[in-house]
């Protein structure tokens, strides 16, 4: 999906204000780049990426872009693996940022009648205070919980009746397990869960669905892109759409950094195309999805991404082919007879790259079968010739971390 030109004069309009403001990140990264030598959509692409320790490296507030007096707001990235990154917001971004989160909850079928009973923290994290703007910006009535104390969270939820949960995955579900303990199910009135978007699977939303009785949605955003709120799916269909007036996305090749084709996997880059206080031009997320090419059944324009299925630093590479742990569940996902869990090989073998696929079986599965299905599935899906092996449910070891499922024996 390339530049329309409406968003290539956005991202010229960018470029020449952030490179004059001296001091900004920008200003230097860009000193022998000019807005009028980007004319096409291939002149972009060969722009630099901007990664995440550069900002890092600008700590605090090297990536402003506008002058203090129109800052009205910062959040902070959560630093606990490293140094944080400080972004600034201006009005305006405030603003978009609201709307773009409005947006998402109608997306979502989310009314002002609603009741939106938040859970994510509140403070320098995105989160909290992005799920509330979107709400106050909606018309709908804000429950502004913040995390913890699963009394009081269950209490506010049954006596005032909300009707949108808005959690981590990992706390929905935490809910989730306390409402069926506790037997007050039929006391709860939520009817649908926006849940911010990371890799969680199948099984986990299944339960967080079927216990809470509520339809999931899964919103995407990251806090040096405004936050939560660029992206959710629909009532449809399980892809988010995404805002492409205000944001760019292209899936690149995490290795090659070349942009993709739509529809191959690869990392989530972001161009900012409003942007005040901290524009971002070709940022690496290192989320990994692909962009859904299909028009959604729903009718809405915008165009989507799939599922968050992981982040590129898990990526390995078998025949020139990459490959990411959140593909080979999706695969063994669609075959039926195959369980959930697997285990990867990957050895070299007279001067080949051979990946052999473990994969339990339910006890009624006919090995060939399954196995064959598998193979043929992962061809067409990830472009690689693999050796698929059925063992028995129990053969394979437990783990809670997705890496310790892939052995690389080639090196
Ligand atoms: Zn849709």
């Amino acid at each position: 999906m390339q530049l329309n030109t409406q968003q290539l004069a956005l991202v010229k309009q960018q470029i020449t204000r952030v490179k004059a403001f001296e001091g900004s990140l920008y200003h230097q990264k860009y000193q022998n780049i000019e807005a009028a030598d980007i004319q096409t959509p291939a002149d972009f692409e060969n722009l630099p990426f901007t990664e995440k320790d550069e900002l890092r490296a600008v700590y605090p507030l090297g990536i402003q872009a506008v002058p203090d007096e129109d800052i009205v707001r910062i959040h902070s990235s959560s630093g606990t693996t490293g140094t944080p990154i400080i972004v600034p917001y201006t009005k305006q971004d405030v603003e978009d940022w609201a709307q773009m989160f409005a947006r998402c909850y109608e997306m979502a079928g989310i009314t002002k009648r609603d009741r939106i009973h938040i859970t994510p923290g509140y403070g320098l994290w995105t989160a909290g205070i992005g799920f509330q703007l979107g709400c106050e910006r909606l018309g709908a009535m804000a429950v502004p919980m913040g995390p913890g104390n699963t009394d009081k969270q269950l209490k506010m939820m049954m006596d005032l009746k909300s009707t949108v949960l808005c959690a981590t995955s990992s706390y929905a579900l935490l809910l989730a397990e306390e409402i069926e303990k506790r037997g007050i199910g039929d006391k709860i009135h939520l009817k649908k869960g926006v849940i911010g978007s990371e890799r969680w699977g199948d099984k986990m939303r299944a339960r967080i669905a079927s216990e809470l009785g509520v339809e999931l949605y899964d919103i995407y955003g990251l806090t040096e892109i405004y936050g939560p709120g660029i992206g959710i799916n629909c009532q449809k269909e399980e892809p988010m759409h995404y805002w492409d007036d205000f944001i760019y996305i292209e899936i690149i090749d995490p290795a090659t950094g070349k942009v993709l084709p739509d529809g191959k996997v690869g990392e989530i880059v972001i161009t900012t195309l409003r942007k005040e206080g901290a524009p971002l031009i070709r940022y690496r997320t290192h989320d990994l999805s692909r962009i859904v090419p299909e028009a959604c059944s729903c009718g809405s324009p915008f165009p989507r991404i799939d599922r968050i299925i992981g982040r590129s630093d898990d990526m390995i590479k078998v025949k020139g082919v990459n490959i990411y742990p959140g593909q080979v569940e999706d695969v063994l996902k669609g075959v039926a007879g195959v369980s959930s869990e697997y285990q990867v090989m990957i050895d070299h073998l007279n001067g080949r790259d051979i990946m052999t696929l473990f994969f339990e079986m339910e006890p009624t599965a006919e090995q060939a079968v399954v196995e064959a299905a598998v193979g043929a599935v992962f061809k067409t899906r990830v472009g690689l010739t693999i050796v698929p092996k059925g063992v028995a449910i129990g053969e394979l070891p437990r783990s809670e971390k997705k890496s310790t499922r892939i052995f690389d024996n080639r090196y």
